[in-house]
């Protein structure tokens, strides 16, 4: 303990720190690359555990046709910025021994992250298995697996860590609960004393609102690769069912779980209702950290409440992310114009191209650039549907060559920079697919009006006409899909557009109000606190 306040091994499986260490896919990873860097801005004690990615995830390249394909470099300029401990760990995968080396990075003015790595000569099988993030799926990712759990739990040892809470961010990590139980066992506990004195010191926070989208595993396949670690069959199969579910295991392992915002606790509580002996699910709604995502012309106006002052500052901020777009694609957009933005992984569910979808109802306003979009996204390596939709909006980039634009290889940068510059944040996720989105939460910060769905963090956000809009009213069920999208129509031409460019001062209090509301409540640090004193720490 220090300071009274319990340490925290945050466990994950990506870290979004910085766009040159290219350890992250996306919004888990910027959630656990926010928690470091509070914790470290704020001296919260934490210390992450995850692994050094050799080649990271996709690097998204466009083709000439549009579509987009993936592409892995070799990332060894993550070497250069973390420090080699000199110390290494050994897990069993299947019937190898792979030796993991134990990397500390500290210098993104984050609270310390160890990364493992099994990139070594002597590593003669597995030297690969840290290469791809989200790159294997099945026995390749068990393999990930336990070396992000059973080989975090054996690196704390190692480095002599004193750890209070072991903290598994999403299924992931779920393995090191494997090394946890057999360490009390080992120490002559049964495996139920073991289980419940451990409880007490793990949480788990869940983050997919679709059961299928939860991994899970077979027990053979588990036990082929050595993920039982020394556990029985039996205490496998009662501890995450068989298949074995990685989210199942967190739930009834930790003491506490929760999920990233209030409506997604709630989904997620109905969700895993029929789990037995399942641990409570709250929610902690997921914040930004503002250091890295705000820029700071905009918080010193705001401070100075001068309404004027931060409509300017945006408005040059926003000629900075249109000379950045023109750089990368040739495109000028124009600054006096209304500019959309909309990034985020190109999934089918996210409905990138909804607002495409009435072309005698949108082009008008796209023929004459009175909207402008701004896109950016990858879609998951193995998503074709997802990639469709990527090539659908480089179309019809190349159709409104002067309003419409893609962003290849959506990262760091481009999220901070569209986050920042663009004057409206769109977000059309069907709902409630949407667990928390913490894109929307840097606009907002950003005085960037969200214009989006209530789903994730929204329902609790919005204030519709006064920091942003809604549209679609909630609603769930038959039709969803169009209702959606004449909901986003109705509010897109007759309060966005209207207001934009005939009531100035309106936009300008929106603005404000759209800092004020968020500047505190969805900041990192009041999440970080509420997980020590709600998870971490209960009063
Ligand atoms: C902020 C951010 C995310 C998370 O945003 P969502 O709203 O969850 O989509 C993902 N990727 C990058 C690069 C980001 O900057």
């Amino acid at each position: 303990m220090t300071n009274n306040k319990p340490h925290v091994a945050y466990f994950c499986m990506e870290y979004g720190l910085d766009e040159n260490m290219r350890i992250y896919s996306g919004g888990l990873g910027i959630l656990a690359g926010d928690i470091l860097k509070a914790a470290k801005e704020f001296s919260y004690p934490m210390t992450g555990i995850g692994i050094m990615w050799r080649k990271g995830y996709t690097k998204q390249l466009i083709g000439q046709d549009g579509r987009p394909f993936d592409n892995y470099p070799i990332n060894e300029n993550i070497y250069s910025h973390a420090v080699d401990t000199g110390e290494t760990v050994e897990v069993r995968i299947k019937d190898t021994n792979v030796k993991l080396k134990i990397w500390k990075l500290d210098k993104f003015n984050n609270a310390t992250l160890y990364l493992l790595d099994a990139n070594l000569p002597e590593n003669k099988k597995y030297r690969t298995v840290t290469d791809h993030l989200y790159g294997g799926f099945n026995e390749k990712r068990i393999a990930q697996e336990i070396v992000l759990g059973i080989g975090g739990v054996k690196a704390i040892r190692k480095l002599g860590l004193s750890i209070d809470i072991y903290h598994f961010n999403e299924g992931h990590a779920v393995l090191a609960g494997t090394e946890l139980l057999k360490e009390k066992i080992n120490d002559g506990l049964s495996f139920e004393k073991a289980w419940n004195s451990l409880s007490d010191n793990i949480i788990f926070t869940t983050h997919t609102p679709v059961k299928e989208g939860n991994e899970s595993h077979s027990l053979d396949s588990l036990k082929k690769m050595g993920a039982f670690n020394g556990l029985s069959r039996e205490q496998m199969q009662k501890w995450g069912g068989s298949p074995f579910g990685m989210t199942v295991a967190g739930l009834r392992l930790a003491r506490i779980s929760n999920g990233v915002a209030k409506l997604h606790g709630q989904t997620s509580r109905a969700m895993w209702k029929s789990v037995d002996g399942r641990s409570p699910i709250i929610s902690i709604t997921n914040g930004v950290h503002r250091k890295s995502w705000v820029d700071e012309r905009i918080i010193k106006e705001y401070q100075q409440n001068d309404l004027n002052e931060i409509s300017n500052k945006h408005q040059e901020i926003k000629k900075e992310l249109i000379d950045f777009i023109g750089g990368k694609t040739g495109t000028n957009l124009d600054s006096d114009k209304l500019l959309i933005g909309f990034a985020r992984r190109a999934a089918p569910y996210k409905r990138p191209n909804l607002i495409f979808s009435k072309p005698d109802v949108i082009n008008p306003y796209l023929e004459s650039g009175k909207i402008q979009l701004v896109f950016s996204g990858k879609a998951h390596p193995m998503d074709d549907k997802g990639k469709d939709i990527v090539a659908s909006i480089v179309h019809k980039a190349r159709e409104f060559p002067h309003s419409v634009v893609f962003l290849e290889d959506y990262n760091m940068e481009i999220g901070r920079m569209l986050t920042r510059g663009v004057d409206v944040w769109l977000n059309n996720p069907r709902k409630p697919l949407e667990a928390s989105g913490t894109s929307g939460m840097k606009a907002a910060m950003n005085g960037v009006l969200n214009l989006s769905i209530l789903d994730g963090w929204w329902v609790e956000g919005c204030e519709h006409g006064i920091n942003g809009w809604q549209f679609g009213d909630g609603y769930v069920g038959e039709g969803q899909d169009e209702s959606d999208l004449y909901a986003l129509y109705r509010v897109l031409f007759n309060d966005v557009v209207p207001t934009y460019y005939e009531n100035k001062d309106r936009w300008k209090e929106m603005m404000f109000e759209s800092i004020d509301s968020s500047y505190e409540r969805f900041s990192a640090l009041t999440m970080l606190q509420r997980y020590y004193s709600e998870m971490y720490n209960p009063q």
